[in-house]
Parts: structure tokens; sequence; C-alpha cells
């Protein structure tokens, strides 16, 4: 099973989860499915492992 991590949009604050080995901890910006904004994972307010 993937391994994923939860992000929290810093546009809707809401609440997406992503899959670890892609993504965490790397330079990539992630895509809001809700409001469709990338962002880098800084600038998320919270990121729960
Ligand atoms: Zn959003």
């Amino acid at each position: 099973m993937a391994r994923i991590f939860w992000v929290t949009c810093p546009k809707c604050n809401k609440r997406f989860y992503c899959h670890s080995e892609e993504l965490l901890h790397k330079k990539i910006d992630l895509l809001c499915p809700y409001c469709g904004i990338y962002f880098p994972q800084e600038q998320s307010p919270k990121i729960q492992e």
C-alpha cells in the first residue's frame, strides 16, 4: 500500500492527500484538487504524515 501524507491548502484550507514516495520533502509544487492552485510544500499551513 502506498504511503500518503495529508496537506492543507494555504488558499482554501481544505485537506487532501499526496503520495509520499513521489512528493514528500521534494521541491515539487503540490496541486490542490479543490481550488486548482499549485503551491510549494513550505506554504502549507499543515502537513501531516
Ligand atoms: Zn485549495
